[in-house]
């Protein structure tokens, strides 16, 4: 959890003095009791930081303008204990640039039928305060979470927990560079786009790192470092005898994958990149025979698998959205379980069964897989570089999860997020890569058919862990349409949406 250790959020409690200095002592101190009480849960990756009850124009102001200059602070949490006139919160709301979450929820649970007073009223009026100051937000625009319930609840901490987590994500974003090893993959559509927009929107940087750098840190690897990292390898995976045996073609195989790996990591991070992308078409000096070659002998498979797993956004043939937003996901999903880059691969008709092979060629992360999984050296004839390849073989655990993509409609970027089922899958003798196997929800014929209306990609970004709440509050945060293909939706339904929102996005640009 080292990256959600590094963030805060802040809670901002409003009120007003209308009632007197002693409404507001309670009031503050009602608030570090349910500050304390929500970091005391255990459930919020992040820590929240009490920044004080606000009661006029100036403090809401002050705090908002701190929040945007605190790189610690991700987001914050804003509750109306009483009654927060809401032209007070103009200036601060139209000034603040971090995600906001909206609780709505009260310091006590039931009403005390038989001691409430007129005091007591006055006190607790987020009923009513919080209504005040959603109406500014929907005014103003505010690009928000709105999260109604009780503060103990588990439900409503496991709300404000996910939107935790998409904050650090979101700030994490901010700070992201995306580093391509090549280019788009030629004539590609779908994955590519305006980097221009994504930084603007986004946030993310997307730079060009020739490979001929890249191959500068491949030179400086030692054999020593690629020993001990062959070494990891063997002891984590599941290794045939030929892998394990030097002097074999498939140890050499795998131990040249070790050393495109350590370059990889050490540009990544001499650049202080956050994901990459590459392109079988360009790695290295062209000609294998060539004495002054340097370059990979094969694509970098392994490596990216392994890479993925580690954090590092990744996307095939250049596909930095894809690079950026597995990123992304991958940090939202810290300690949750699988994640993982996938390919529309192959489909399978199978009546209501029909599903699609999600696979790559070679590139697909370890953290979802079932078993240990098999490192294994096969020939793959793909790329400027047809050669003996090591990759992490494995087939996905079985069960339910969320896969996204994000592409670029030229006037905004659109999510795209499916529910889909991980079933289980079958060996592939003949083509020994990692996979998993899922039907698109609602159905194959809907999930995929509502999947291709939306224009997404054949790639995406997938977790099981990772529900449509997240996406939904990061599309929020980002200010980017999103159209969720689920168990209720229908094509008539969803072809009626895409068209509402191409009227949305003409009208607010
Ligand atoms: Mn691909």
């Amino acid at each position: 959890m080292e990256a959600f250790a590094n963030y805060e959020i802040w809670w901002v409690t409003g009120a007003q003095m209308l009632y007197g200095e002693e409404p507001v002592r309670i009031v503050e101190s009602h608030s570090k009791e349910m500050v304390e009480g929500v970091n005391g849960a255990g459930v919020l990756p992040v820590k929240v930081v009490y920044k004080g009850t606000v009661m006029s124009s100036k403090d809401i102001e002050k705090v908002m303008l701190e929040a945007n200059a605190c790189s610690k602070c991700i987001g914050i949490i804003t509750w109306m204990h009483t009654f927060s006139p809401a032209k007070m919160w103009i200036h601060g709301l139209q000034q603040l640039r971090k995600p906001l979450l909206h609780l709505h929820t009260q310091y006590n649970a039931e009403i005390p039928w038989d001691t409430m007073d007129m005091d007591f009223m006055n006190l607790n009026q987020s009923a009513h305060g919080d209504r005040e100051f959603g109406h500014i937000c929907a005014r103003l625009n505010v690009r928000r979470k709105v999260v109604v319930g009780y503060w103990k609840d588990a439900k409503t901490l496991a709300r404000i927990a996910v939107w935790s987590r998409v904050a650090a994500a979101w700030a994490d974003a901010q700070d992201m560079l995306v580093l391509r090893f090549g280019d788009q993959m030629n004539n590609v559509a779908v994955t590519d786009g305006d980097k221009v927009a994504a930084e603007m929107q986004l946030g993310y940087h997307v730079d060009y790192c020739p490979v001929s750098e890249l191959m500068e840190y491949f030179k400086k690897v030692t054999d020593a470092e690629v020993d001990k990292l062959v070494e990891v390898y063997h002891a984590e995976y599941a290794c045939g005898d030929a892998v394990l045996t030097p002097g074999t073609v498939e140890y050499k195989s795998v131990w040249n994958a070790a050393k495109a790996e350590l370059a990889l990591r050490a540009c990544l991070e001499a650049h202080g990149a956050k994901a990459f992308t590459t392109n079988f078409d360009d790695l290295g000096t062209d000609d294998i025979n060539d004495p002054q070659f340097v370059g990979f002998d094969q694509i970098p498979g392994l490596a990216s698998q392994r890479l993925m797993a580690e954090g590092y956004g990744f996307g095939a043939e250049g596909d930095w959205k894809s690079a950026a937003l597995y990123r992304t996901l991958w940090v939202m999903n810290q300690g949750l379980g699988g994640c993982s880059f996938l390919e529309d691969y192959t489909l399978n008709f199978d009546g209501s069964n029909s599903s699609i092979l999600q696979a790559h060629m070679l590139e697909v992360c370890p953290m979802i897989a079932e078993e240990k999984p098999r490192l294994e050296v096969h020939f793959l004839g793909i790329g400027i570089r047809k050669a003996q390849t090591a990759r992490l073989v494995f087939t996905s655990r079985p069960g339910k999860g969320v896969t996204a993509t994000v592409i670029d409609m030229g006037n905004r970027f659109r999510l795209i997020v499916n529910d889909v089922e991980c079933i289980k899958s079958k060996p592939l003798p003949k083509l020994p890569v990692a996979s998993a196997l899922w039907i698109p929800m609602p159905d194959f014929e809907t999930g995929a058919g509502a999947w291709i209306m939306a224009g997404g990609t054949h790639h995406s970004c997938f977790a099981y862990n990772v529900t449509p709440e997240y996406w939904a509050d990061y599309a929020e945060m980002a200010g980017i349409e999103m159209v969720h293909i689920d168990e209720n939706t229908t094509m008539e339904s969803f072809k009626r949406e895409l068209r509402v929102n191409d009227v949305y996005y003409l009208l607010n640009k």
